[in-house]
């Protein structure tokens, strides 16, 4: 292969066959940089002493794909580059086959691109040559190794579900497949293969696996494929604990693959603990800022008394922020769904805050020490004015909700702002006990907050009709560094129960029979308890290769709106395909 000759080779004869990345032409002389994905390899063509091969040197350019017949040689200690793994050596061509002619490419095929990636999306096959590309779809493949191996020493056995099927929510639109044989009737693609691992569950698989491709119909979102893969994952007789253990066995030999050694047990969270203190349900663990819910001190009551909900958060050692990058992260946060926000900063000369003028040094002073405030501090202020409106009452009060949201973002915006966030570092959690269900203020209904096949905690149960917003699920999610990287939860495996639940997302038994008879049925027949998760494959393998952008470890990935540029899909289809299948276009 081109990466792959060294010294140890000088005087063996070899065959190299790849891409032309660069020719250099100095008359009697023609050097070829051959590459493939390994790497590269210097070719020299001699016009003197292989004048046939030497002619067609003169014809081959970037791109072109030929073969090279010759000698290993060593080179002259002032012709050595140290950059490359070959750089030892160089190959005489004794024989050159250009066994392809290329166009010249819509961009230099490096890894140092400043090319647009609509381009890049266009030209993927060309994309696809960059070293970077290569290594990218390598560790894909060798995380996806490293799963099966994982999940099979665990006896976990991989079974396909399948692609043509019926709805199951998992909160996205479905896209649809019309039938031809009947018309008006659809198959679904799967938004997740969650019911039929269930089912695999109650035909007595006891532990699946897969790593399997799911669809979702979403609305523009950056960082979401339309389709993307996930290890699906259930097991029978579940323990929470022992399911995590063996997904933390899991991540530890996946990042092991990118040399880092991860530290285990993974710490645990509750939803309304990482929703107070970091204000977000998949909290970026990597640096220690925290929030906290504060009384309105006795001193402000009375100028306070406006808010509903506050919380203030200290950023020990930034005192000494200017005012004006203040300013900045206030016009911020006038972004966020919170109604106020302020700050003071503790120093020796004591405290100094805008909020003085507002509700009176006093105040402020008795704020600080209310929240532990010390010199050196910087403490940022969020507030929830009271709204006379009421919703059911859920684990946090709407207002509570509104708070935590902005608090999450904010807490980001000034980590990142102010270069909190330290390099490298995983910081893994799981976060349990989420709410069974969330109220959608719109619709003014209660959506389940994972999937409505998740368990409620044995406890809350008999709340399920009374108190709906006030039940806990058996429901966990695992996030890395910010990022949501896996969620699951033991699910309901008496028909009982499922059928209360259903109802408390408003489906009337006959509603729910239509979508979900044969799962009820199913129910029935004696379904062991059983759980498991789903882990976002791509989000995974994008952050072991240090990307953020998942669409840089998807060898064909569509863009934000869900279009294949290469393809140009979605695209029409012909007036004869339509009539099959019975549809006309509005
Ligand atoms: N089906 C769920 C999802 O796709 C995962 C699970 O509950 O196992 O998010």
């Amino acid at each position: 292969m081109c990466g792959e000759l060294r010294k140890a080779h000088v005087g063996q004869k070899v065959f190299l066959a790849g891409w032309v990345d660069r020719r250099r032409d100095l008359g009697n002389l023609i050097f070829i940089d051959l590459r493939d994905h390994t790497g590269m390899t210097q070719v020299v063509v001699s016009r003197e002493k292989d004048p046939e091969a030497h002619e067609k040197g003169e014809q081959v350019r970037s791109e072109f794909v030929v073969g090279v017949e010759g000698e290993v040689l060593e080179r002259s200690a002032e012709t050595v580059n140290a950059q490359v793994a070959t750089g030892e050596v160089e190959v005489r061509a004794r024989r050159l086959l250009i066994l392809n002619e290329a166009k010249t490419p819509p961009f230099a095929i490096e890894d140092e691109t400043k090319t647009a990636e609509e381009t890049r999306l266009r030209y993927r096959y060309l994309d696809l040559r960059r070293p970077r590309m290569q290594e990218r779809l390598r560790l894909r493949h060798r995380a996806a190794l490293a799963v099966r191996e994982h999940l099979s020493e665990h006896k976990f056995v991989e079974v396909e579900t399948p692609f043509m099927t019926r709805s199951t929510p998992e909160g996205a639109r479905d896209f649809l497949v019309p039938s031809r044989i009947q018309h008006g009737k659809f198959y679904a693609l799967p938004q997740s293969p969650q019911l039929f691992k269930q089912l695999l569950m109650i035909g007595g698989t006891d532990r699946y696996f897969q790593i399997v491709r799911c669809f979702r119909d979403e609305d523009f979102r950056a960082d979401r494929q339309a389709e993307f893969t996930q290890v699906d994952i259930e097991m029978a007789f579940p323990e929470r604990e022992a399911l995590f253990e063996i997904i933390e066995g899991l991540m530890e030999k996946l990042w092991a693959l990118a040399g880092v050694q991860i530290e285990r047990p993974f710490p645990h969270l509750t939803y309304d603990e990482a929703m107070e203190r970091f204000g977000s349900d998949k909290p970026d663990l990597r640096f220690g800022l925290e929030w906290r819910q504060i009384a309105v001190p006795a001193a402000a009551r009375e100028k306070l008394r406006l808010f509903e909900s506050l919380k203030a958060m200290r950023l020990p050692k930034l005192a000494e922020i200017s005012r004006s990058q203040l300013d900045r992260l206030q016009d911020f946060a006038r972004t966020t769904s919170a109604d106020w926000f302020s700050y003071f900063k503790v120093s020796g000369r004591g405290i100094q805050s805008p909020l003085g003028k507002v509700i009176g040094d006093e105040a402020v002073k008795a704020l600080a020490e209310g929240i532990g405030a010390e010199p050196g501090d910087l403490v940022l202020l969020l507030g929830i004015k009271k709204s006379g409106t009421t919703s059911p009452r859920t684990t946090r009060s709407s207002a509570d909700r509104r708070l935590d949201e902005a608090s999450g973002v904010l807490r980001l915006e000034a980590a990142r702002r102010f270069e909190l966030i330290p390099k490298g570092g995983w910081h893994f959690a799981w976060i349990v006990d989420f709410p069974m269900f969330e109220f959608d203020e719109k619709e003014k209904r209660f959506n389940a907050m994972h999937h409505p096949f998740t368990s409620p905690q044995e406890e809350d149960l008999e709340k399920l009709e009374s108190d709906p917003g006030d039940v806990k699920a058996l429901a966990y999610d695992l996030v890395l560094n910010g990022s949501e990287i896996g969620g699951g939860s033991i699910r309901i495996h008496r028909q009982d129960i499922q059928r209360r639940v259903f109802k408390a997302l408003g489906m009337t038994e006959e509603q729910a029979r239509a979508r979900f008879g044969f799962f009820l049925d199913a129910l029935e027949y004696g379904t062991p308890p059983h759980g498991g998760i789903a882990l976002g494959f791509d989000r995974i393998v994008a952050l072991l290769s240090g990307e953020s952008n998942i669409r840089e470890v998807i060898a064909f990935p569509k863009t934000a709106s869900a279009v294949d540029l290469m393809c140009e899909a979605p695209a029409e289809v012909d007036s004869r395909q339509l009539d099959e299948l019975g549809i006309r276009i509005k």
